[in-house]
């Protein structure tokens, strides 16, 4: 047995590096790679994870602390070395990397207690007794009937009052005992289509053999993932759920990434439909009881499918068979905290070392994917329905907000009694005030933005820090003039424009953002809500475009289409086309057909155009490419390196101090450059241009370090993205 755990204690400070040794006594039995141990740490008591196993060590005995006491379930090995990877990859350290894979609340010690509750169960001689013509009342003979055809039964649910169970328990005829009880979340059901396995078309046959080809190679170690590329409504989510039923033949679990679950509670259904109980849901919307006993579930194998949110790729599965990853081009996958993590590069990593298949899906997918995994196609809708015919409309000489041929086809929509989805991606009644006298802008006091204007709720807005201010009735800049000019349109004046030229009672208008929705509930109720009226316009941002499948929309609409385009982000084309593209897909997908119209005073943009026409591969050569001549992923490495300050200068001074501590290896160092002001701070940023990853993380790690320990920049904040969104 060994003798000696690496710990590694879950600190916050960076300058803390483990692992520690510990003497392992005879008291804590089964510690493992993994465990999660309590152990004294500089005269505290903190929570560490078992990073190795050894013999000796190199302190003697005398020397080492033991530790205190081991959670009941540890993390599965695999994750262990999954988070030491991360932390690596992405310049972060042990501890924060492996608190992301640790049981829910095991890093602060809340793990949310299991709860137990007492349960009946029929004993053989009860139902001798039954049979038997044994002397039973009524109602002790309606008990043990009701436990014979449903089974063991919690006794706050039994017919009989407690006294009435304890006396058949006396008798030997029941069992009363304390049963874990798990807590399972509820789900909103929302476009159930029935639990039936369809016949696959050919295509997703022969991409469903891909996967169960590797599923069976012994060789998936080393082999590349999938990319299933599918047009919407090909019907990806069946390769899904047929390659999962394979996984589990073959007694392997399944990790299903989604975007966000609040938005793809259809996927949710449709796997709980399959699969039932087997499935677990982990999200940070849980409750912590709940988190830690679907948590429980899957760690003691009792649930072998996760489906989530991007932290889902940490699930305790073991042994893994498949990590689907749906939506991949999805932004939400990275993570913005620290480490700053993308779940598509960690699942990834995931599958190859646990030997597991990694299939990407999309009907969008990023040139990156396209690149570097093997790619499937699904070109056809399920349904053989073309793909809706996209017009683009410019929007250069049309001074409204809608261009007079959308409002006919949503008078279309109405007259036919069927449904739309309009897109504006943009919150808020205007983005911004001024003066119509001085030119006086509102922006926020903390941030160089622009303030929003929120009407519903009297108030200006920062989409930034949230700062709030109550709505201007005259300028305030000293000229006191009452004529505030508002500009532009966010979607709760597009709600108030709908309403009064389209809604009524049977023409619902449902308005679907973070405003007018809370929580995943909210969001939820409202693509219910949808879904069951008969007709209706849905409107939003960019959730109403998400992987939703409703058969009865037949237009789409995106208005503005090119403000993604306006962002200064190499991936601005790649957003602006799957954008489109997608919310193109939520149209036509039923008997209705459908048709997609978008507004744009760029219509000649390549991303725009080439979405219209639904040429994915045309746009995919094109961006590939691009990024091919000016060494952008995945031909290259980009690493972006924030540092931010209150006083003035620091952060452009600190960032130049970390650029020129860089410059001798052999990368580009691009910038610095000034971002703006966000909550008070001033930022600069630098971008990393390298062609391998490792060594470029390590050089700027390193530089990073030794410019925040100078006293010259104290008080600047640093934060290190590798590869960045
Ligand atoms: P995607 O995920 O590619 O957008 P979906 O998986 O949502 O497409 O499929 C679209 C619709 O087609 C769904 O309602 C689904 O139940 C149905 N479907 C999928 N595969 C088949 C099939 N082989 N036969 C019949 N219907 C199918
Ligand atoms: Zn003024
Ligand atoms: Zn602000």
């Amino acid at each position: 047995m060994p003798r000696i755990a690496k710990v590694e204690p879950l600190t916050q400070t960076r300058a803390v590096r483990g692992p520690f040794d510990y003497l392992l006594t005879n008291g804590l039995s089964r510690v493992d790679v993994g465990s999660v141990l309590t152990v004294p740490f500089g005269g505290r008591r903190v929570r560490g994870v078992v990073v190795g196993l050894a013999q000796e060590s190199e302190l003697a005995p005398e020397r080492l602390a033991t530790p205190l006491s081991a959670l009941e379930l540890g993390v599965p090995a695999g994750l262990v070395s999954l988070a030491l990877w991360m932390a690596d990859q992405y310049c972060s350290t042990p501890a924060r990397a492996l608190a992301l894979v640790l049981p829910p609340g095991a890093a602060d010690g809340r793990t949310g207690a299991p709860k137990t509750a007492l349960v009946a169960e029929l004993t053989p001689a009860g139902v001798e007794a039954l049979s038997n013509g044994a002397r039973l009342t009524q109602g002790q003979r309606a008990m043990l009937d009701l436990l014979r055809r449903d089974g063991p039964l919690p006794a706050a649910a039994a017919p009989l009052a407690h006294a009435g169970l304890r006396r058949l328990a006396g008798r030997g005829l029941i069992a009363l005992g304390a049963r874990v009880q798990e807590r399972r979340p509820s789900t909103t059901a929302v476009g159930a289509r029935g639990a039936a396995t369809p016949r696959l078309t050919g295509a997703q046959a022969s991409a469903l053999q891909a996967v169960v080809e590797r599923l069976d190679s012994a060789s998936a170690q080393s082999s590349r993932g999938l990319l299933l590329h599918g047009v919407t409504g090909s019907g990806k989510t069946e390769v899904y759920l047929q390659a999962t039923a394979a996984a589990l033949e073959r007694e392997l679990g399944t990790i299903v990434l989604v975007p966000e679950i609040a938005l793809t509670p259809q996927i949710v259904t449709r796997f709980q439909e399959r699969f039932g109980d087997t499935v677990a849901v982990l999200h940070s919307q849980l409750g912590a009881g709940e988190r830690a006993d679907e948590w429980r579930r899957l760690r003691r194998g009792e649930a072998r499918v996760c489906i989530g949110p991007r932290s889902a790729v940490f699930a305790p599965i073991d042994p893994l068979g498949l990590i689907v990853i749906d939506e991949e081009h999805d932004q939400s996958y990275k993570h913005e905290g620290d480490p700053r993590y993308d779940a598509r590069c960690v699942a990834a990593q995931r599958a190859a070392q646990s030997g597991a298949v990694l299939l990407a899906g999309s009907a969008t997918p990023r040139p990156e994917s396209v690149h570097t995994l093997r790619r499937l196609r699904l070109d056809e809708r399920v349904d053989g329905r073309p793909l809706p015919p996209v017009r683009v409309l410019d929007m250069r000489a049309c001074p409204t907000l809608l261009h007079p041929d959308t409002r006919a086809a949503l008078a279309d929509v109405r007259r036919a009694r069927a449904k739309a989805i309009v897109l504006l991606n943009r919150r808020g009644w205007s983005n911004f005030l001024s003066c119509r006298s001085c030119g006086h802008v509102w922006e926020c006091p903390d941030c160089d933005v622009t303030l929003v204007l929120h009407r519903a709720a009297a108030q200006l807005r920062c989409h930034h820090c949230g700062h709030r201010r109550a709505l201007p009735t005259r300028c305030d800049e000293g000229c006191g003039s009452v004529a505030v000019a508002r500009h532009g349109t966010g979607t709760e004046r597009l709600e108030s424009e709908l309403i009064e030229g389209l809604g009524s009672p049977d023409f619902p208008i449902f308005r679907l953002d973070s405003d007018s929705v809370s929580g995943k509930d909210g969001i939820a109720a409202v693509l219910a809500e949808f879904d069951a009226a008969p007709a209706g316009v849905l409107l939003g941002t960019q959730m109403v475009a998400k992987g939703h499948d409703f058969p009865d929309v037949t237009l789409g609409v995106v208005l503005d289409a090119d403000a993604t385009l306006r962002f200064p982000d190499f991936r601005a084309e790649e957003r602006t086309f799957a954008m489109i593209a997608q919310l193109a897909g939520r149209a036509g997908r039923g008997p209705g057909g459908g048709r997609v119209l978008v507004q744009t005073t760029a219509p000649e943009a390549p991303s725009i155009g080439h979405a219209a026409r639904h040429h994915a591969d045309r746009f995919l050569e094109g961006e590939l490419a691009r990024r091919a001549a000016l060494r952008y992923p995945p031909f290259g490495e980009l690493i972006r390196v924030v540092c931010s300050s209150p006083s003035p200068g620091a952060a452009l001074a600190a960032a130049e101090a970390v650029g020129e501590r860089i410059a001798p290896s052999p990368v580009d160092v691009l910038g610095p450059a000034p971002l703006f002001r966000l909550r008070g701070r001033e930022r600069a940023q630098l971008v990393i241009k390298a062609p391998e990853r490792a060594p470029a993380v390590r050089a700027v790690g390193a530089a990073v370090d030794a410019v925040a320990r100078r006293r010259a920049h104290r008080g600047v904040a640093f934060s290190v993205d590798v590869d960045p969104q």
